[in-house]
Order: structure tokens, then sequence, then C-alpha cells
């Protein structure tokens, strides 16, 4: 038999606890649930079984969702992991509370605006192209601090951390270490890294959030 979400969710949190316990400090870890391509179902399961952070990458996916599970659960976190286009920033912000992937001075204006427009003020990270790929998204490691500065300076946003998905064919350790270099230099506390397949390493180089899909809720449909 399958085992459940709640069972896996348990054994995901006690490999986490494992993990902060082997580091010579003490932070708190983050675990968000990424729901993306994940039936209503599943996500129902997590909720009931009290997890509250959920990652979406896909804004259509999410309002097939999301709206139905907040009547129930209206407590619960959602954070836009996705690539963002300009057009979809008006519902993003309508309907997540943590966006993880600015990545360059057009989006982060448009969400300054919109949260104006909303009276809303959502949590931001940036998200860095470590590996300086070329389809990636993500702001290059050269152009981080302008964006940064922009961000915070000029249009007041909450900019708490970064985030990276380091390039798929490589070991991502020297990506987790090089973007907790990063954020110390910015002065940054929060770092969003590591998913299903290696995030029991990048806690081990500082990460306080993880985003873990298919460990916790199985194969995505496509
Ligand atoms: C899909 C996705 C995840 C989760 O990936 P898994 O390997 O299923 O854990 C995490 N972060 C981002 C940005 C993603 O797009």
């Amino acid at each position: 038999m399958e085992k459940t979400i709640s069972a896996r969710f348990l054994e995901i949190q006690e490999q986490v606890e494992n993990q902060i316990k082997s580091l010579s400090y003490n932070q708190p870890v983050e675990i968000v649930a990424v729901s993306k391509k994940q039936p209503i179902d599943k996500i129902q399961e997590a909720l009931e079984s009290g997890h509250r952070h959920f990652g979406e990458n896909f804004l259509q996916d999410a309002e097939n969702k999301w709206p139905h599970l907040k009547t129930q659960f209206a407590d619960a976190k959602l954070h836009f992991i996705g690539h963002i286009q300009s057009n979809k920033v008006k519902q993003i912000t309508e309907m997540f509370d943590v966006v993880e992937t600015i990545d360059r001075k057009k989006i982060a204006k448009a969400f300054a605006d919109e949260m104006e427009k909303q009276q809303k003020n959502l949590k931001f990270y940036i998200q860095v192209n470590t590996g300086n790929e070329e389809q990636k998204s993500g702001v290059s490691i050269n152009e981080l601090e302008d964006l940064y500065n922009y961000c915070v300076n000029e249009l007041k946003l909450h900019i708490c951390g970064l985030m990276v998905i380091p390039p798929a064919d490589e070991y991502p350790g020297p990506h987790f270490a090089l973007l907790k270099k990063l954020a110390k230099q910015l002065g940054l506390d929060e770092l969003s890294m590591g998913m299903s397949e290696d995030f029991e390493e990048a806690i081990q180089f500082g990460a306080t959030s993880v985003r873990i899909g298919t460990k916790l809720f199985g194969i995505r449909e496509s």
C-alpha cells in the first residue's frame, strides 16, 4: 500500500530534524510542500495533517485548486516559486503570501505597484542564477546587489532572503554555499534551497526553507 501523505510528511520532518541536530548551530527549517500538478485530495490530506506552507509554480494550476481549499483552510500560506510573467502579477498578489522568484526590476516594480493597489504586503526572495545558465530564471550574480538595492531602497519591498535552483546536472553543494555567501554579503538571513533529492544537503549548507514536492506527494501529473 502507498504511504499516506501524513506518514511521508512525518518522515520528511524527521529527516529535517536530524539534519538540524547535526549542525553546530541551531536553526529552524521551514518545509514548503510543493503541490504543483498534484491532485486536490492529496493537498487536502496534507492540510488535514496540519501542514500550512505550500509552493506552486503555475498560476492557472493554483487557481484551479486553492480558492476551494482556502475556504476550509484560510490560514494556508502560498509561495509562488515559478517563473513570473508581468501579466500575472495582479493575480499572484491576490492569491499568494510569499514570492520566491523575483529576478528583475520590472517584475519587482510591478509587485510594488500592485501591492499598493491591493493594500497587501507580500514577502519576497530574490532568485539567483548561480550556475549562469542561459535559459534559467534568476538574476545573475553580477546584477544581484543592484537588484537588491533597488527592491529595498526604492520599492521598499520586504526581501527576506535568496532562493536558488542549482543546475540539474551538477553537484548542488557549491551552489548552496555560494547562495549563503551572497546572502551574508547583503545581510539577508533566509535561504530557500533544497528539493526532494537534495534537501538534507541544503540544510547542511544553511537552508532555512526547503521546497519538497515528489518526496511528499509522489510523481506529478503532467
Ligand atoms: C518543482 C519544484 C520543486 C519541487 O521539486 P521536487 O523535486 O518534486 O521536490 C522545488 N522548487 C521549485 C522551484 C520547483 O519548481
